[in-house]
């Protein structure tokens, strides 16, 4: 059966993006309820099959730390793509948990989701070919069963690679920005990079960089300055070292999946039986979400779609 728009009922925007929103949606045959991102796209039908034929690989991928996709469609110059719905982001999350509950994330928690992401990271790099390169807290995804996510690379990274100038925030490794090297093709270590950054802020409950200023002038501090490191004392010595070592600012030293996933702070985690743990907390924090943070998240969309 061919899948079609007009067996989506719209439920609702749960987010936005620089490029277009994300709705919460029924797929009216089966009753499954899916998260259909709508991105605007101007690609012609010869392009509009070679990814196609694309996400078939996605859709074909079988990693429980990696968000489902279900297809895509094309709508008068539209492209939906179909995932799989979760219960939240982390950077709605950490938000939540640092700005409106005043606590901060446990350390086991963190090392799920360094695990999940770099689990991730590998089986897209191994099985697929792939490399993500636009990790951040927003593409990590999880839910009250506690599981944890990455989404939004493939179709969904090439659609917007397109129309990039400069993401938001910088979580673009130094590399990437500097422009001799940008002609060298792209590294995986650039990922574990942006995965670094992310780490921090979950963390931290903030951005590493300074917020203002231009693009340039926020990319020019990613190059110029040292790199961030994670001191807070409330994480183990192993927590921090494995932030800080995907923050290795030269590309050659920095570690590549094999090394990470041999990391202790990992190893530890892949050890640790705390599946209920980890399911109980998330549910804890989703239920107590304040409705003051849901009117930031609110705030923020508008936000975003103004100086986007
Ligand atoms: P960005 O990742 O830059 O924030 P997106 O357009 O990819 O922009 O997503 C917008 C928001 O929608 C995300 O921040 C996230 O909170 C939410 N979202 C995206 N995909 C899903 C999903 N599959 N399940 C639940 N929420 C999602
Ligand atoms: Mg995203």
């Amino acid at each position: 059966r061919q899948f079609s728009v007009d067996d989506l009922e719209d439920l609702g925007e749960i987010g936005r993006g620089a490029f277009g929103a994300v709705n919460r949606m029924r797929y009216t045959p089966t009753g499954v309820v899916l998260a259909v991102k709508r991105i605007r796209s101007t690609v012609d039908e010869r392009q509009q099959k070679n990814m196609l034929l694309e996400l078939n690989v996605v859709v074909n991928c079988q990693c429980e730390f990696i968000a489902r996709s279900y297809g895509a469609l094309f709508k008068e110059g539209d492209c939906w793509i179909c995932m799989e719905l979760m219960d939240t982001s982390l950077d709605k999350f950490y938000r939540i948990v640092y700005h409106h509950l005043h606590e901060a994330i446990p350390e086991v928690v963190i090392a799920r989701i360094a695990l999940a992401t770099v689990s991730a990271l590998d089986y897209l790099k191994e099985k697929l070919g792939m490399m993500h390169r636009d990790v951040k807290p927003s593409n990590i995804l999880a839910d009250r069963r506690g599981r944890v996510k990455l989404c939004d690379f493939g179709i969904a990274g090439k659609l917007i690679a397109k129309t990039r100038d400069a993401g938001c925030r910088p979580y673009m490794a130094p590399e990437r920005i500097d422009h001799q090297r940008m002609t060298e093709g792209y590294d995986v270590r650039s990922d574990v990079w942006s995965l670094g950054i992310s780490l921090y802020e979950l963390c931290t409950g903030r951005f590493p960089y300074r917020q203002w200023g231009t693009m340039f002038e926020q990319l020019e501090q990613v190059v110029k300055s040292d790199p961030p490191r994670l001191t807070d004392i409330r994480y183990s010595e192993e927590a921090r070292s494995f932030a800080n070592l995907c923050l290795t600012k030269d590309v050659k030293k920095r570690p590549k999946y094999r090394q990470l996933l041999q990391h202790p702070f990992l190893l530890e985690s892949a050890a640790l039986d705390a599946d209920a743990d980890i399911a109980a907390y998330f549910c804890s924090v989703l239920n107590r979400t304040p409705e003051e943070a849901q009117l930031a998240d609110l705030l923020a969309a508008v936000h975003k779609v103004i100086l986007c």
